[in-house]
């Protein structure tokens, strides 16, 4: 399933590819996956020009001019890929965007996503994406802020931070190494935090999302170009490494249930205090 990192790199690779581009025209053999008629939509969206292409947790915002937005959710797994003029296209697609210039997108979702289209006026208004919370790699996302954010909080950290709306991006592949860098078990409560265990858990975020970004995302998760991640389940720190030894103490790493996620954790580094 595609997380931040993923997002991020497609949605940069996507806004140096579109950016000024106009669209000629869509085809769309899954209506389900629009906000409205597959008809209402080609008329909003032929002739407009993408402005710039960005990302906030696991969606894509595609910026239109004049005054709309694409809004793209790839789901639990998907192809976004781009395309130009000679190059064969995918043998399968549900959605195609086609430029002036012949170049283009298809998306191929293997289970269910979203293609929405959302006036600029309305974008507070479109439910799935106004309630994100706070992008852990945008420049506001400060310690200070982060520290706000934890304030009074009383839930565990782990489902506080995969919970979108408090930190979009964050999921159960990249929430296993973050906690692991900055030792904390899954069910810690935030309200038992010290300040010196909430930087370091804020320097991890930040640590283990980049990373992840400039090796591109994931081995099994394609970027917009058709290219695979480098990031493989070989470079996790304990993600989804059962009773491979802690990088740190060699303990072997074991496999717990957290609520409904399952955590990859050293019992020796990340107590349960
Ligand atoms: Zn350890």
């Amino acid at each position: 399933m595609p997380e931040l990192p993923e997002i991020t790199v497609i949605a940069r690779q996507m806004n140096k590819e579109t950016a000024g581009k106009h669209v000629l025209n869509i085809e769309v053999k899954q209506p389900k996956n629009l906000n409205m008629s597959v008809s209402e939509f080609a008329k909003m969206v032929k002739g407009r020009v993408v402005n710039n292409v960005s990302s906030k947790g696991k969606w894509i915002f595609v910026k239109l001019e004049p005054a709309y937005y694409m809004l793209i959710n790839l789901g639990m797994n998907a192809d976004l890929l781009y395309f130009t003029p000679h190059q064969k296209l995918p043998d399968k697609y549900q959605f195609k965007l086609v430029f002036t210039d012949k170049t283009g997108f298809t998306i191929q979702f293997q289970w269910f996503g979203y293609i929405h289209l959302v006036p600029e006026k309305s974008l507070n208004k479109h439910k799935l994406t106004a309630q994100l919370g706070i992008s852990p790699i945008d420049e506001e996302f400060t310690l200070e802020r982060f520290k706000n954010l934890l304030a009074n909080k009383k839930a565990g950290i782990k489902s506080f931070l995969i919970d979108q709306k408090n930190v979009a991006g964050i999921g159960n592949v990249y929430i296993q190494d973050i906690l692991f860098q900055a030792k904390l078990h899954p069910n810690r409560k935030i309200s038992t935090l010290s300040e010196k265990e909430i930087t370091n858990l804020y320097n991890a975020i930040g640590d283990i999302l980049n990373r992840a970004i400039q090796l591109g995302g994931l081995a099994y998760e394609k970027d917009f170009y058709g290219q695979k991640g480098k990031l493989t389940i070989n470079e996790f720190l304990v993600g989804y490494k059962t009773e491979k030894p802690c990088p740190t103490c060699n303990t072997p790493i074991e496999k717990i249930k957290t609520g409904s996620t399952s955590s990859y954790i050293c019992s020796k580094c990340q107590p349960l205090k």
